[in-house]
């Protein structure tokens, strides 16, 4: 079956046409973090989408040269920065930080480039940009000072979202609370300074002020991809306003067709809503750590459910994970025994688990992927209990697991000890040492509920992973 795409743009499946076939190069670009605080497993719930989607593409010999920005400007952080009383770039720098840290720790890709909205390269091509737009008469500057898209002239507006314009038509100029726009959709492409905004802010024809986020994507995407991408991703939530007016600005001023494929996740929810910073219903990745997870636990159980249908977090799921992934921990052992230790990498089978990869082909369905990995794990422990899988045979599966594994990324380590985890054992060897049994016995107990068992030996404390999850 060929590749193919769910593409938010026609609202179908299409088969997937890279803009320069014969290279077999692809571009991607993907919204960032806004760095006013640390992100949530939500946000990292499109992140990982946009990982697997990179890695198969990978798998299927595509060389992929994805951007990832980070806002390290707009109203959110501007005002993180004021309250903490410290300046922007210092604020942000903390959450840049904790998310490269979060990345690495859920095995996400680094993509080749990480540009930053305040970077002054990309301030001045977000300049040149509208006033490119002014020129093209897409853009005005209002009687706020501030300067705004004008989406009446740019007739696809609303394709993307198929957005439905009549229902915001307004004639005249309408008068709005905070600024003066011709039309009430009109969006933001350059704010003008004002005293929220204290010392942050850059010269510009229409003087002192700061890009809006929107312009922010636009530049840098085209900055460092050229005028046309093959794919461009995020959450659901960001088609509209933001995507739509990408669409707008940078077509706006190259008149060239920015965006070949648009592939959006569903969201991770909590009780039936969104998870996210303004409802307070969120956890971040070393909420999780400290509950005992780790980074490929809560990988797998971000990745498992496919990318378009919402995903419910709830503890259950993170012990669903839990048990999947020591049962492919467990295969790989038993297979690796019965290969007699050695992985002989002639043992490949190229149709063998074509199915997989197929069904990643088809839209990047993990379920029906995932799903037929267990099924083969069924089918050949099965057949290790019978003492019918020869080695060459384990090996060629183990050979499978490593193709495999370059989209999944899920094998597990053996020092994967959570920092938590480590922490209770040490007290609790203190405790033993005081003879503080009592203690000793809660220490046991704490550390079982987060997922680890503790047996003593003559060597001392020895801990394993627990194989009945707890719930957190
Ligand atoms: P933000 O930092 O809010 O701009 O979000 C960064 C990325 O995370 C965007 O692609 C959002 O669409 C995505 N996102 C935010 N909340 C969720 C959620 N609950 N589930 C999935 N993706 C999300
Ligand atoms: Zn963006």
């Amino acid at each position: 079956m060929a590749l193919r795409f769910f593409n938010t743009y026609s609202r179908q499946l299409e088969e997937f046409r890279p803009r320069d076939p014969a290279a077999h190069n692809i571009d991607i670009y993907t919204c960032g973090p806004t760095v006013y605080s640390r992100a949530h497993i939500g946000n990292f719930r499109a992140y990982i989408f946009e990982d697997l989607l990179q890695r198969h593409l990978e798998l299927r010999g595509y060389k992929v040269h994805r951007v990832m920005n980070i806002t390290d400007v707009d109203d959110k952080t501007i005002r993180g920065a004021r309250e903490a009383g410290v300046p922007l770039s210092k604020f942000t720098a903390q959450f840049k930080q904790a998310f490269f840290e979060d990345i690495e720790t859920l095995r996400i890709k680094r993509a080749d480039e990480f540009p930053a909205a305040t970077d002054r390269h990309y301030i001045d091509k977000m300049i040149e940009m509208i006033s490119m737009l002014i020129f093209r008469g897409l853009a005005y500057q209002a009687e706020d000072k501030s300067v705004y898209f004008r989406i009446n002239k740019f007739s696809d507006y609303g394709k993307l979202a198929h957005f439905d314009l009549t229902q915001l038509q307004s004639t005249g100029r309408v008068k709005h609370d905070e600024y003066d726009k011709e039309h009430i959709g009109d969006f933001a492409l350059w704010k003008a300074w004002d005293e929220e905004d204290g010392n942050v802010g850059w010269e510009s024809p229409w003087g002192r002020g700061r890009p809006g986020w929107h312009i922010e994507c636009s530049a840098m995407a085209t900055a460092l991809l050229g005028d046309q991408i093959d794919i461009h991703c995020g959450g659901v939530d960001n088609i509209f306003p933001h995507h739509e007016a990408e669409i707008a600005q940078s077509e706006g001023v190259t008149g060239k067709k920015f965006v070949r494929y648009w592939l959006h996740c569903a969201h991770l929810l909590v009780d039936g809503q969104k998870m996210s910073k303004s409802l307070g219903n969120f956890y971040t990745l070393p909420d999780l750590l400290e509950k005992g997870y780790s980074g490929r636990e809560i990988r797998y159980a971000l990745m498992r459910v496919h990318y378009r249908a919402p995903l419910n977090f709830t503890w259950e799921g993170m012990d669903e994970a839990r048990q999947a992934l020591a049962r492919i921990d467990e295969w790989l052992a038993r297979l690796l025994e019965t290969s007699g230790d050695k992985i002989d990498d002639k043992n490949v089978d190229i149709e063998l688990g074509q199915q997989f990869e197929e069904a990643l082909d088809d839209d990047l369905n993990i379920s029906a992927a995932l799903g037929f990995l267990f099924e083969s794990i069924r089918e050949t422990n099965r057949a290790m209990d019978r003492n019918e899988l020869d080695a060459a045979s384990a090996n060629t599966w183990l050979n499978w697991w490593k193709r495999i594994n370059s989209v999944l990324d899920l094998e597990g380590e053996t020092d994967e000890l959570p920092a938590a985890v480590a922490q209770l054992a040490d007290e609790r060897e203190r405790a033993r040492l005081a003879k503080k049994w009592k203690t000793s016995d809660e220490l046991r107990d704490r550390i079982a509920a987060l997922g680890w068992e503790v047996r003593d030996t003559k060597d001392g404390q020895k801990l394993t992973r627990r194989r009945e999850a707890q719930s957190g």
